[in-house]
């Protein structure tokens, strides 16, 4: 499924929806290059899991817990993992295997440490199609 979007609204919009309807131990992972929306995505997703603590990216720890929603999200961002160790010390698999909503940022950097059963986001930019546009692949959401 591919989404397009022309706002950051509407990208925010989508993402919101996902989180609506998101269920427990879903995982999303979301990849795209710096600056293409992943954390307005993140945002989006945060709101309609209805969490109202602010949503940033996680950048000085792997994973960010927001538990005032209806489900918890664990916002990951492994970015900067080099080694699978690093995500078996923050116990990454009892996320995995949990009852929240897990995002992953940069999820192509643990590809080895992924489930099957994954929701794939990705965003891009597509320049001669202006500024604001992003296009959004969704894999492996079932309908
Ligand atoms: P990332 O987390 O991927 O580095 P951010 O979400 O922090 O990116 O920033 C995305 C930037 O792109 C924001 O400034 C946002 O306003 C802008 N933007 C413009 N058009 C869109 C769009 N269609 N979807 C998402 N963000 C957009
Ligand atoms: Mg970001």
């Amino acid at each position: 499924m591919i989404i397009e979007t022309n706002s950051p609204e509407e990208t925010f919009a989508f993402a919101q929806k996902l989180g609506l309807e998101a269920v427990p131990g879903q995982i999303f992972t979301l990849d795209g290059d710096l600056g293409v929306g992943k954390t307005v995505f993140a945002k989006g997703l945060a709101e309609g899991l209805g969490i109202t603590e602010p949503v940033s990216s996680p950048t000085f720890t792997i994973v960010q817990e927001y538990t005032d929603g209806r489900l918890p999200l664990y916002h990951f961002d492994v970015y900067r993992i080099e080694e699978p160790e690093e995500m078996e010390e923050i116990g990454y698999d009892e996320y995995f295997n949990g009852d929240g909503v897990c995002l992953i940022e940069w999820a192509d950097m643990i590809r080895e440490l992924l489930p099957e059963d994954v929701i794939r986001i990705r965003i891009r930019k597509v320049p001669e199609k202006g500024f604001d546009y992003r296009e959004i692949s969704v894999e492996g959401m079932k309908e």
